[in-house]
C-alpha cells in the first residue's frame, strides 16, 4: 500500500480538495489547527524537505501553488502561517513532504 497523501493523491482516499494543478494538490487538514488548515502536497512522493529540496523546481512549485491560493483568497489577507515539519522530534507523522498552510486567528509564536 502505498502512503496515505498517495492514496488522497489517486483518489482512493477522500479529502477536501481546494486546489490542484499539474504538479502539487492542497486539501483541507482532517483535524484542522485553525479555522483555515489546509496541506499542500507534491504529487509525485517525497519523504520530506529534505529529500524533495534535490529535485530541481519541485519545493518552487509547492510554494508557488501556495502563493496562487493565499493570493486569491481574502481568507489570507491578514497573513497565515506555513509549517514543514520534519522527522520525529518536530512530529512529522506523514512522511510524505507536506506544508501546513494555517490561518484565522491568531497565532502564537513561538509555535509548541
Ligand atoms: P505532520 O504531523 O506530518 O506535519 O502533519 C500531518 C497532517 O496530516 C496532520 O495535521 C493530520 O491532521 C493530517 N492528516 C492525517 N491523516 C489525514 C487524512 O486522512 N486526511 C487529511 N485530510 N488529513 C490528514
Ligand atoms: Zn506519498
Amino acid at each position: 500500500m502505498d502512503c496515505l497523501f498517495c492514496e488522497i493523491i489517486k483518489g482512493n482516499i477522500p479529502a477536501e480538495l481546494v486546489y490542484e494543478d499539474e504538479k502539487v494538490i492542497a486539501f483541507k487538514d482532517i483535524n484542522p489547527a485553525a479555522p483555515h488548515h489546509v496541506l499542500f502536497i507534491p504529487r509525485e512522493h517525497y519523504n520530506n524537505i529534505n529529500s524533495a529540496s534535490k529535485k530541481d523546481g519541485l519545493m518552487e512549485s509547492v510554494f508557488k501553488a501556495i502563493d496562487t491560493y493565499t493570493s486569491d483568497n481574502e481568507i489570507f489577507k491578514d497573513g497565515y502561517r506555513s509549517v514543514i515539519n520534519t522527522g520525529k522530534c518536530a512530529m512529522q507523522t506523514v512522511e510524505h513532504l507536506h506544508v501546513h498552510v494555517i490561518a484565522g486567528r491568531d497565532l502564537a509564536w513561538p509555535p509548541g
